[in-house]
């Protein structure tokens, strides 16, 4: 029973209902209770929007996010599950730890847009893939290194990351313009930049601790 690799398209990837390791009853996927007997399912093989309840989309209310992972977690406490089985226990941890990396990586819109890549079938993602290969990208990322390891002070460098900081919001909005279009093209170029970009804030921010350490007090 040889199930081939499933076309990336936006339906479920598992199509046979799941049963309950409890009480065999029907499952829905990324469901984290069995509706008959209320048992904690497995983690299972649901992508983190599933997980969340989401749509598979790069546009993402934030307060929802947060609102039902915060749900999700509370469900999952482990008080809840103090007087459960060690496999409940178990199972319950594990839902615990697939949310949390659900919720991460959704949240966090350079890791959201990389993941959105993947499940669209792209390959080569900016988070595993550091190769920039547009000249002019290429041009831009030498510059502002330059002009980083130029600055003199912690002014100069501050005006660096500022400058990025409005790029970084600039890729981002074209990120979620490219998406909605489904140019993924577009959506992998721009998350290429807006990784390079946020690669140096953090950089410059670790710079300007450098150029001007903190003063000692009067
Ligand atoms: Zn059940």
């Amino acid at each position: 029973m040889t199930e081939a690799a499933t076309p990336t398209t936006n339906a479920p990837a598992t199509a046979a209902p799941l049963r309950c390791w409890s009480c065999g009853g029907p499952v829905a996927s990324g469901a984290v209770f069995c509706a008959t007997c209320r048992a904690v399912q497995p983690p299972g093989d649901a992508d983190h929007f599933a997980r969340l309840g989401l749509p598979r989309a790069f546009a993402l209310d934030a307060a929802e996010l947060d609102r039902r992972y915060f749900a999700a977690q509370r469900q999952l406490h482990p008080d809840r599950f103090a007087t459960r089985s060690p496999r409940e226990r178990a199972i319950s941890q594990s839902q615990a730890v697939s949310l949390n990396d659900a919720y991460e990586t959704l949240k966090a819109p350079l890791a959201r847009a990389c993941y959105l890549l993947k499940l669209e079938g792209v390959a080569r993602t900016p988070d595993q893939d550091h190769t920039i290969d547009d000249p002019a990208l290429l041009m831009d990322q030498m510059e502002r290194r330059e002009a980083l390891g130029e600055a003199a002070d912690g002014a100069a460098v501050q005006r660096i990351v500022a400058a990025a900081d409005a790029d970084a919001r600039d890729a981002l909005a074209a990120i979620a313009r490219a998406f909605a279009r489904d140019d993924l093209a577009a959506a992998a170029r721009e998350t290429t930049r807006l990784r390079y970009l946020e690669k140096l804030i953090e950089d410059a921010r670790l710079a300007r601790a450098r150029v001007a350490p903190r003063q000692a007090a009067g």
